[in-house]
């Protein structure tokens, strides 16, 4: 039932997380994250039927998300700020699949109901979809990997991205990575993520590991607008430090 075990890919992920949490460098301090402005951009990760509970690759607690997705995406297209779907795009005969010596069952199927975004998401119809995955052949956890995305955020002039979705432990994980290589500062919504945790606190080193990797970790109330404008003296400039 747990697909999630199978897929574990040698926790090279979690591996690398630990060596970060070893190294006490994560999370300590909670960073003040200036809210949702021209230059940025939301990006929703595999907010998809399947991995959510009653899929076919449920990430236990990922219903639990759903509010605070949907108040970010929200809060986004108020601002008329851009906003990235990402999502699990596979054809039927994928390589991660059991049927092709994968160690996934199905899942996320291009046009099939599991691989349908949450209905109550209510994504709008604005959003840019990232299909990835698509190719029988090749697998992606990043939303980077195999995509335009990279192509289309610099189109826009996005150099700041907020980061929900599933799993923390995988593909928020990779796409966060890939997005910090790729020079973006980033944001990640704490209560707008959620783990598989395969083994117990994989979530938690996912984080360490994010953080370690220049993201600010934050609860979506960040997103709301500050209640005094005591900034204005903060300089414009430093991408690679504060996001
Ligand atoms: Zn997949």
């Amino acid at each position: 039932m747990n697909g999630w075990r199978a897929m574990r890919p040698g926790g090279a992920p979690a591996m690398a997380a630990r060596r970060a949490a070893g190294s006490g460098g994560a999370g300590c301090v909670a960073p003040r994250v200036a809210p949702p402005r021209p230059g940025d951009a939301l990006l929703v990760v595999d907010v998809q039927r399947d991995f959510l509970p009653g899929g076919s690759l449920a990430v236990p607690g990922g219903n639990a998300i759903i509010k605070p997705v949907k108040a970010c995406i929200d809060r986004f297209c108020a601002r008329g700020l851009p906003v990235f779907a990402s999502r699990d795009w596979h054809p039927p005969n994928h390589v991660s699949f059991k049927a092709q010596g994968g160690p996934w069952p199905p899942h996320c199927v291009a046009g099939t109901p599991g691989a349908e975004f949450a209905a109550a998401l209510g994504l709008p119809g604005v959003a840019m979809i990232v299909p990835k995955g698509c190719k029988p052949g090749r697998d992606a956890y990043s939303a980077f990997d195999g995509t335009e995305l990279h192509r289309q955020l610099r189109a826009l002039g996005v150099n700041r991205l907020f980061v929900v979705g599933l799993a923390t432990d995988y593909c928020v994980l990779a796409s966060v990575l890939d997005a910090r290589s790729l020079g973006y500062a980033v944001v990640l919504l704490r209560d707008a993520v959620a783990a598989v945790d395969v083994m117990p606190g994989d979530g938690e080193l996912a984080l360490a590991r994010m953080a370690e990797a220049g993201a600010a970790t934050v609860d979506s109330a960040s997103l709301q607008p500050a209640p005094t404008p005591a900034v204005s003296a903060v300089p414009r400039r430093a991408p690679a430090r504060a996001p």
